[in-house]
């Protein structure tokens, strides 16, 4: 993983000089990049580039912790995927604070904004944060108020000094840079607040504006003048607003409210999610959960050995992969052709576990037999795959076990039932390696040239003739390759 994000971290830099080029090789992307790694300051953010070029919105949650309503909603914009815009998405601008559950730290984060010049941990993060702001086309940052909004004093819990259900901005239009025309903040505002209402059943709760007027001589929230959207207001010269739900609300309904937000702006700078979000990542496991005669399961990870006696039984309770669903064991050799998951299983030879996302071979783990016959003391290990790169064959001919080496010969006689059971391959998972018996076709439906598990009839006019040496259909080869190139053989003689 770290890798990857690395040569994305690469790319996107790359990208910042050939902006053009690059657009297309980020579209449809996520990058997620992480700031200040390993220390408590970590920042997290994600940028999901939609297919088609389009506005990017800008969401922050978390700037002070203890307004989980903010966090947990940008949370989910996080695996979010767009057929058309952009977003950059800042879960836990905070985390410290989050995790003390606190408003701050050493210094409010949200005031940090404006000639600041005391250091720590939240100016390093305001840093990172004021340059998002100025590459976005919108800015939302996600607080919980507490107090109810309101445009005339109704009470000490309901006045025009409370945050609570209002959608926050700091004049009713922003200039826009240079020659821009003004965009109308208010008129965004109301927009969004009317869609958010439509949720809303209580009356008393309804979302309103709340015009701080921040530049004003006479504005009552002076302190806004060093917040985050105030900083993306007159120097990114961007739209930009706090979206607020009331802190005594429960959290599902805090949450939901600043969805409703993000979705109503999304739609207003033409920002389109896919639905369903589609990402093909490459099907990979990453353990196995096994037991051995009922014993507390194991944990083996993909391409670890787990080892085992003779005739022990075992059970694959359950595998962990980056997916939840289309997932299934095959034991080489043993249970059905389908899934072996949960079954008990007695293992009487060394046999490799092969874990699937549907048709796909996502990882193997192998189970040793030790030959010390002392089955009173079961001690469950779990040891690394050798560094050999020696290839060999497990071969069943007529149900009887059979290993060659590569390259060598395999004498058999017309009529015997030969299965390749599997490949012994050291350190390279052998689901990678094809292993093809050339003049036989397992899959007739779907030939990959992959034979292994396949019973070959040697008996029937099933091997084709023109695959054998000199075409006498005597003498056949097992080729194997690993992404197309040849890594080994083994010769099949046919007696008569
Ligand atoms: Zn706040």
């Amino acid at each position: 993983m770290k890798n990857s994000s690395y040569i994305r971290k690469m790319l996107a830099f790359a990208c910042s000089f050939l902006l053009l080029i690059c657009s297309q090789v980020l579209a449809g992307q996520k990058i997620h990049t992480v700031f200040f790694e390993g220390e408590e300051n970590e920042l997290h953010v994600y940028r999901i580039n939609g297919s088609k070029p389009g506005k990017t919105l800008l969401i922050i949650g978390g700037i002070q912790g203890d307004e989980p309503g903010g966090f947990l909603a940008a949370d989910f914009y996080a695996d979010f995927l767009l057929e058309k815009g952009n977003l950059i998405v800042v879960p836990r601008a905070n985390f410290p604070s989050i995790l003390k559950k606190e408003r701050k730290i050493n210094q409010d984060m949200n005031r940090k904004f404006l000639d600041d010049n005391v250091s720590n941990y939240e100016s390093k993060v305001v840093n990172v944060l004021k340059k998002l702001i100025c590459e976005s086309d919108c800015f939302l940052n996600l607080h919980e108020g507490s107090g109810i909004y309101s445009s005339k004093w109704e009470s000490d819990k309901k006045n025009p000094k409370r945050f609570g259900q209002s959608i926050i901005a700091d004049d009713s239009e922003v200039k826009g840079s240079d020659s821009k025309e003004s965009i109308h903040l208010e008129r965004m505002a109301k927009k969004v607040i009317e869609k958010i209402n439509r949720h809303i059943e209580n009356k008393e709760h309804f979302f309103h504006f709340n015009n701080h007027r921040t530049n004003d001589p006479d504005s009552v929230h002076k302190e806004q003048l060093r917040s985050a959207t105030y900083y993306a207001y007159h120097i990114c010269k961007i739209p930009a607003f706090g979206i607020e739900s009331a802190k005594s609300l429960p959290l599902e309904q805090k949450v939901r409210q600043h969805i409703y937000a993000i979705n109503a702006f999304m739609e207003i700078l033409d920002i389109i999610p896919q639905t369903p979000g589609i990402d093909l990542k490459k099907p990979e496991m990453q353990y196995m959960i096994i037991s051995v005669n009922d014993s507390i399961p194991v944990v083996v990870g993909k391409m670890q050995r787990l080892k085992i006696h003779k005739g022990d039984t075992i059970q694959i309770h359950d595998i962990i992969a980056n997916y939840e669903r289309g997932l299934s064991v095959d034991v080489i050799g043993l249970g059905n052709q389908f899934n072996d998951m949960k079954k008990r299983l007695v293992v009487n030879e060394p046999t490799r576990i092969v874990a699937k996302k549907d048709f796909y071979k996502c990882g193997s783990v192998f189970l040793d037999i030790d030959s010390k016959d002392s089955k009173a003391v079961m001690q469950l290990s779990v040891s690394e795959s050798k560094q050999t790169q020696i290839l060999r064959y497990k071969l069943k001919i007529n149900g009887k076990l059979k290993m060659v080496d590569n390259y060598g010969h395999v004498d058999i006689q017309r009529g015997d039932k030969l299965v390749i059971e599997d490949i012994l391959a050291g350190k390279v998972d052998p689901s990678k390696y094809i292993v093809n018996f050339k003049g036989f076709v397992g899959n007739l439906a779907n030939n990959s040239g992959e034979d292994r598990g396949y019973v070959i009839d040697t008996s029937k006019e099933v091997l084709m003739k023109r695959y054998s040496l000199n075409k006498r259909g005597r003498n056949y080869y097992v080729l194997t390759t690993l992404n197309g190139k040849e890594v080994g053989k083994i010769f099949i003689d046919i007696q008569l």
